[in-house]
């Protein structure tokens, strides 16, 4: 099977090169399924691999808008429609300069298992555009997202395709992209975006869930080895959604966390990170992160991502963006004293990176089982929709709690049944590969 797994990885090589991101992450996901696939050689033989690694369908499209000065602006949309074996196609909207046709791939092709991990009814994609809403004003994202929807909205729809936010979409984008949908559509169909705002159908907890997951996740795993996370010191990367909540409830957790960062630097805080002031410079301002230092005389600010990962740490959560740990950064780490690292970010660490945290016994959550929290209030947002009531906040956060649990408890099950007690990598994709390629052989050759 060893065999048959690297022909196929040839092969996806061979007819996606360049797209180093995506070859990266079928390697993670298809290299650590060969203990299920000698338990199980329907998939190979019906070639359930090769089938998972090709798009469904890829849609990419011209996106012309006006800026401020009358100057016409050009960016390039996309969504791929990964794979819909087991509900509608279901992930986040990127608006970054970085996107590419290799960067959505990766996050469609891990979003397809970290949906099925959640135990809801939902498939895989992703989407987004090189467009980078950073120094636009109010009125130029508006005709950017108005531009961008005109075409996407041929694609979605409730039962069709779910998009939401990701890196540079939050509340402000996703009602701009609602309202132009709902225009073109004449149509109130609520459940074809998610993390709309609580006043037009949205769901409370959605925009702590994706780091508030993370916590329940890490605390899952380090209660498993009877460690307690109050009191311990925590290195926070990222100040956007994923990093202000995972702080937030680490906080509340007890912990110290003293770091945060953006795409320039990051701030390093003895006290504790003053979270009250990371929302005035990120949510109010929307300001850079080193405005900070300004106001907290304790606090340093670095320039450059990377020293982050040189702080002396108990836990580090990478909530920034992928490739942020790579192997330098996670010797740095150990070397440095860190129990456990919990992924907020998608694929924030490196294959290495990951193999050497493995190596020296580092409790490690994978970013497709310990960042589901979004995604699962996503589908959350999406039962609500269709029956058109909102749960409380208490009763999303609930629920939340208990899919985390179940992520963390199938993953460690399946790592003690495959691979290593410890081998959550292993754990969660082999329990997420097997719940799809089920689904797909039922759906017979389609
Ligand atoms: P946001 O746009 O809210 O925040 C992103 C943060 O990361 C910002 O602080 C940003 O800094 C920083 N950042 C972005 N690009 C880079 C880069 N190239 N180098 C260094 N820092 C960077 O995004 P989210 O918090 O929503 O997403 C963060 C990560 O979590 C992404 O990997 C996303 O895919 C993943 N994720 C998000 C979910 C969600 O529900 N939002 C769900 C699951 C995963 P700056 O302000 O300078 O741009």
């Amino acid at each position: 099977m060893k065999q048959y797994v690297q022909d196929v990885l040839e092969l996806v090589k061979r007819r996606n090169a360049e797209q180093t991101e995506f070859l990266s992450t079928v390697k993670e996901v298809l290299t650590t399924v060969v203990p299920l696939l000698e338990e199980n050689p329907r998939y190979r033989d019906e070639k359930i691999l090769e089938r998972m690694v090709e798009c469904e369908r890829i849609i990419i499209f011209r996106v012309p808008w006006q800026d401020d000065k009358g100057e016409i602006q050009l960016n390039r949309g996309y969504r791929i429609q990964m794979n819909s074996a087991i509900g509608p196609y279901k992930g986040g909207l990127r608006f970054h300069p970085s996107v590419n046709l290799s960067i959505l791939k990766f996050l469609a092709f891990e979003q397809v298992f970290k949906n099925a991990l959640t135990g809801l009814p939902i498939g895989g994609g992703k989407g987004g555009a090189d467009f980078d809403p950073k120094g636009k004003s109010d009125n130029e994202v508006m005709h950017f997202c108005q531009s961008f929807m005109t075409e996407l909205c041929r694609h979605i729809g409730p039962n069709v395709d779910v998009p939401a936010g990701d890196i540079g979409v939050g509340g402000r984008e996703i009602g701009y992209l609602f309202g132009q949908y709902k225009r073109i559509r004449d149509s109130y169909d609520a459940g074809v975006l998610t993390g709309k705002g609580v006043d037009y159908w949205g769901s409370l907890a959605r925009t702590e869930a994706t780091g508030y997951g993370l916590l329940y996740f890490v605390k899952n795993m380090l209660d498993d080895k009877g460690i307690d996370i109050k009191g311990k010191t925590v290195v926070v990367s990222g100040s956007g959604n994923v990093a202000t909540y995972a702080i937030e409830k680490a906080q509340a957790f007890g912990a110290k966390v003293v770091t945060c960062s953006d795409s320039n630097g990051y701030v390093y805080d003895p006290d504790g990170i003053d979270l009250a002031a990371v929302k005035e410079i990120k949510q109010v301002r929307r300001g850079r992160i080193k405005e900070y230092a300004q106001t907290h005389p304790k606090a340093e600010y670095h320039e450059g991502c990377k020293g982050v990962w040189t702080v002396k740490c108990d836990i580090a959560l990478p909530c920034a963006t992928q490739s942020e740990i790579d192997l330098e950064s996670a010797k740095a780490l150990v070397a440095n004293g860190v129990q456990a690292v919990g992924e907020g970010a998608n694929m924030p660490s490196t294959l290495d990176a990951i193999a050497y945290f493995q190596e020296n016994k580092i409790l490690f959550a994978p970013a497709k089982a310990a960042n589901a929290g979004g995604v699962a209030t996503s589908a959350l947002e999406m039962a609500q929709n269709s029956e058109r009531l909102q749960w409380t906040f208490e009763e999303v956060d609930e629920r939340l709690h208990r899919i985390m649990k179940n992520i963390y408890e199938s993953a460690k099950r399946n790592a003690e049944k495959y691979a290593a007690p410890d081998d959550l990598v292993a754990g969660a994709n082999i329990a997420a590969f097997k719940k799809v390629a089920d689904v797909m052989l039922a759906h017979g050759l389609v």
